[in-house]
């Protein structure tokens, strides 16, 4: 991509009341718009970047049988009404609105009824389960706080995965699977997970587990032990920093903390009210076991920029970067522009991820600048003393200082993504 074609461009500053460092950054980069507290945009660059994440998300889910589905938005009232989730008192998360009848609907926070009446039509005999569906899909909710940018808002991309079984224990087999899906899924996008055990809370059984990422920006308080990592949320922790470890030796550990994703076993809370059954061999009739994992994109997103950002701005993992290197051209229009341009095609023919800051008129300074802040894992400068000492220089995001290479060495040193 040519950055003079990018409509997108850096800003010296982000609104005055955004708090939150992950909003500011990604602003400021350009890649994401603020429309109103807890609810932003996505401009190219912060796209690319979500894009990425859904990819390595729906690999994942597909790796473990899910079946993608995209769910309405727009909710029954009659149907929360069903499962008590509909009332202001039980959930207050709703955003409610009305047709032009005064009939009321909802804009789905989450979508386990919607999901669970869709079954319905389709689950019959244990010959039908298990089944495994996911989406990504647009929550609607109406948080108190919504002052952390992308890691709270009050619509934002998630991807949820609901499962249906024939047994709990069948359900919490997959449960395990979820849970090793999930870890892939947070190393792939370069973070550390802590598995952690939650409270059930007012729709689940028993407990429930959390992705905790350390941050000090964190919503959360989790106690986690110094060797084996086990971990519990401070909502239902009984521990204390300076414990003893209950699984092992080690020293129980307080973190602030980011929930990056959770997993539910939901039992048959769901399929109770919505009848949602099934005939055994024997031709019983029994209840569906269910099971829902969610994660939240932006929140992931976000907690990236949050735990790799340095004070010149943002460092994106390779795997979740918008382009995997940044070639900035440097001096006057005329042969460096020239070989710039011929190595931008090149690398782009390679199927290699380029932007090319290709501005003219534009110092050094401010391009070196744009490339910290917008973070991506390379940066390749060409300029007429990089050609004069043999080639190119070539500096990691996370590197201090670069190095001259050859164009050949260049064209070698990426592969492609498929
Ligand atoms: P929290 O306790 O942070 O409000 P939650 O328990 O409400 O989260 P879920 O309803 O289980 O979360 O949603 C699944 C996932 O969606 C969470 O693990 C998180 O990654 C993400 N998520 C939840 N609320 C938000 C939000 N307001 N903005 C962005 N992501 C969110
Ligand atoms: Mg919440």
């Amino acid at each position: 991509m040519l950055q003079t074609k990018l409509f997108t461009r850096t800003k010296k500053e982000a609104p005055s009341d955004e708090v939150s460092k992950n909003a500011k950054l990604l602003i400021k980069a350009g890649f994401i718009h603020k429309e109103m507290a807890g609810v932003y945009s996505f401009l190219p660059l912060g796209l690319r970047v979500l894009k990425k994440i859904e990819n390595i998300i729906r690999e994942e889910m597909n790796a473990i049988g899910g079946q993608e589905v995209s769910m309405s938005v727009l909710q029954d009232k009659n149907l929360w009404e069903k499962t008590d989730r509909w009332e202001d008192q039980k959930v207050d998360a709703w955003f409610k609105t009305k047709l032009k009848s005064g009939t009321e609907l909802g804009l789905g926070f989450t979508h386990e009824e919607p999901l669970t009446v869709i079954m319905k039509s389709f689950i019959s005999s244990y010959r039908d389960l298990p089944k495994y569906v996911y989406q990504f899909q647009n929550k609607f909710r109406n948080e108190t706080r919504a002052k952390s940018g992308l890691l709270r808002g009050r619509e934002f991309l998630m991807k949820d995965l609901y499962s249906f079984h024939e047994s709990e224990d069948d359900m919490l087999n997959y449960y395990d699977k979820t849970k090793d899906a999930y870890f892939k899924i947070f190393n792939r996008c370069g973070l550390d997970a802590i598995y952690t055990k939650a409270a059930g809370g007012a729709f689940t059984a028993s407990y429930t587990h959390e992705f905790q990422v350390v941050a000090p920006v964190g919503e959360d308080t989790i106690f986690v032990c110094d060797q084996c990592r086990y971990a519990e949320n401070k909502e239902i922790s009984n521990l204390k920093e300076g414990d003893s470890c209950p699984l092992c030796k080690g020293k129980i550990k307080k973190e602030k903390s980011i929930e990056v994703g959770n997993i539910f076993p939901l039992g048959t809370k769901y399929s109770e009210p919505i009848g949602l059954t099934y005939k055994t061999e024997g031709g019983e009739e029994r209840r569906v076991v269910m099971g829902s994992y969610g994660i939240g994109l932006p929140r992931l997103m976000a907690t990236v920029v949050e735990v790799f950002s340095d004070e010149r701005g943002i460092v994106w993992p390779e795997s979740i970067a918008p382009f995997s290197i940044h070639v900035l051209v440097l001096g006057e229009d005329g042969e460096v522009f020239k070989k710039a341009d011929k190595i931008y095609e090149d690398l782009q023919n390679k199927g290699i991820e380029v932007l090319y800051d290709d501005r003219h008129d534009i110092s050094a300074g401010e391009k070196f600048a744009d490339a910290d802040l917008i973070g991506l894992p390379y940066r390749v400068v060409i300029s007429e003393r990089s050609l004069k000492e043999g080639g190119v220089e070539i500096k990691k995001r996370t590197e201090e200082k670069g190095k001259i290479i050859n164009v050949d060495e260049l064209m070698n040193l990426l592969v492609p993504r498929t």
